[in-house]
């Protein structure tokens, strides 16, 4: 099905390029036809052209806001040439076929942009005929050709000179490029709309990105208090996910709290013991299960008081009266579980400046944490982004495959598991100590892995915490033995880590030499 041009609809805001292109489809027996402005260049340089206001017998009308709206141009462009009744309906109609449509659209995204412009503007620059006939023209790709921008004029006219015709290939690609630039404009039109205040202010942010964002809140500052910052949540959140979160009290969640709650959320929710995590600038600087909130809080504190000071505290069980008195202790900033007890909200009742905030688990409660994750991670560089999936990877006990010629105990293995879950959510590098399901020192961050293996050692010991027959987490492979050194020198017994170096043998070795059990992940959790 491919299209021989014979009419093509040219109506262009943007008139760069467009009459040396039109001569060429006249030159190539095409008959133009087009709207006032761009018919009138045309006809200036001498090409034939049929006003679309004579082609369809209907003036153009209300200062140019109705030109194509009209059965003879969106017929002509809508009209399936392979069935019949599309076609005899045209005839019955006195309706010709159009073949090609070259539009492109009001310049709203620039006059927007220009400094002083008013809603009478914008909305005078929102173009309704251009789009609709680009719709009708892309959704009929098979039989039409839709160019929206003048980039596009050379390819096509190479391929109508070589071929006489467009191929299915072409017509697809162009109606695709067409549906994403009206996308954009849409795109363009409610994000303008909706970032403006009642009194006419414009705001930084607006209320919708890319209309797949809904704006939650401006946000008091950023990361810094120069920065300005707002909250968006997805279209559709996944259930369970921070931004379904209610807060009960406390003052406005700033940039960093949302950030950290987030961390603080994601990874408490991966645990189906009762479970705390407490985070301080993006990092879990104390994580414990137990059998209860006030167990695990409690343990979760020890790891790093110091830092726990001012930190984001997450459970994913309820909180009750003897948790929230002993959590009442400490300077919070954020709390967050999926349930309180009546006792629990009254512990921080005169506590007005702390942050609660209710959220609830994903369905299936929190062994179904998967389903509460995004599915896509985004980060910003320079004018751009960069997208992946996210790391949703769920290590389980077979997985692990032991290399050292000392076999784990069992306790070993949940110890090892434990420190695993937690390292997924520490910063790279990053090492973890744990044992008794509490994290007992956590190196975060560094450049070099054997900096973080040290730093982890000396938190625990800044806590005063054994570090003796501790099991360690490495999120990525040691790429000496020097890291493993370090945290057999300081106790640990069994250590977790990817694998995958060049110097596994020696890193494997090494553990043997050193009579601590090695498992390998075979999975590798960087987060930076
Ligand atoms: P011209 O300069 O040819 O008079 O107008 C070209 C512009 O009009 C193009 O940007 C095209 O998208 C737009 N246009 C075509 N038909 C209609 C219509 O029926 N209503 C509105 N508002 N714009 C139209």
């Amino acid at each position: 099905s491919d299209v021989i041009v014979l009419k093509a609809l040219i109506s262009v805001s943007d008139k760069t390029g467009i009459l040396e292109f039109a001569q060429a489809l006249h030159a190539l027996g095409i008959r133009l036809l087009s709207t006032g402005g761009t018919a009138k260049l045309l006809a200036d340089a001498g090409l034939p052209v049929t006003e679309v206001a004579d082609h369809t017998g209907f003036p153009e009308m209300l200062d140019g806001r109705v030109k194509t709206l009209h059965p003879k141009i969106h017929g002509g462009l809508l009209a399936r040439r392979d069935v019949p009744e599309h076609m005899s309906a045209l005839k019955a109609h006195a309706i010709d076929t159009i073949d090609l449509l070259v539009v492109n659209l009001y310049p709203f995204e620039a006059t927007v942009a220009k400094p002083g412009c008013t809603l009478e503007d914008a909305i005078e620059n929102i173009d309704i005929g251009g789009p609709a006939m680009v719709r009708s023209a892309a959704k009929n790709w098979k039989d039409v050709g839709v160019l929206t921008d003048a980039s596009q004029y050379a390819g096509v006219l190479d391929e109508l000179k070589a071929e006489g015709k467009l191929t299915e290939a072409t017509k697809f690609a162009l109606s695709v490029a067409a549906f994403n630039r009206i996308s954009q404009y849409d795109g363009a039109i409610s994000d303008y709309l909706s970032g403006i205040q009642a009194d006419g202010a414009h705001s930084l942010f607006p209320g919708q990105a890319n209309g797949r964002f809904i704006k939650l809140q401006d946000l008091r500052y950023g990361e810094n208090s120069h920065q300005q910052a707002a909250l968006y949540r997805d279209l559709h959140p996944a259930p369970g996910s921070l931004v379904t979160a209610a807060q009960l009290q406390g003052k406005a969640l700033s940039y960093n709290n949302i950030a950290d709650a987030d961390a603080a959320w994601e990874c408490v929710k991966t645990f189906t013991e009762s479970a705390c995590v407490i985070v301080k600038h993006a990092n879990p600087c104390g994580v414990a299960v137990g059998v209860d909130a006030l167990e695990a809080y409690s343990k979760a504190f020890k790891t790093d008081p110091t830092s726990a000071f001012g930190g984001i505290i997450a459970l994913n069980c309820t909180l009750d009266e003897a948790a929230a008195q002993q959590i009442a202790k400490q300077f919070v900033e954020v709390l967050m579980a999926p349930a309180f007890t009546p006792g629990a909200l009254a512990v921080f009742k005169s506590k007005v400046n702390v942050r609660i905030l209710h959220i609830a688990l994903p369905p299936g409660g929190n062994t179904a944490w998967k389903q509460g994750r995004n599915l896509m991670d985004v980060k910003r560089v320079g004018s751009g982004l960069l997208m992946q999936t996210a790391d949703n990877h769920e290590l389980a006990l077979a997985d692990l495959k032991v290399v050292s010629k000392l076999q784990p105990t069992p306790a070993q293995l949940q110890d090892l598991l434990f420190a695993w879950k937690v390292a997924k959510y520490v910063k790279s590098n990053a090492i973890v100590f744990c044992g008794g399901g509490m994290t007992l020192g956590v190196g975060a961050g560094q450049m070099s892995r054997i900096d973080s293996a040290r730093i982890a050692a000396i938190k625990a010991a800044n806590a005063g915490l054994d570090l003796a027959g501790s099991a360690v987490a490495s999120d990525a492979f040691f790429p000496f033995r020097d890291g493993l050194d370090v945290v057999v020198d300081v106790g640990a017994t069994c250590v977790i880590q990817p694998g995958g170096s060049m110097r596994d043998e020696e890193v494997i070795a090494a553990a043997d030499e050193r009579g601590v059990v090695m498992v390998l992940s075979g999975v590798r959790h960087f987060r930076h």
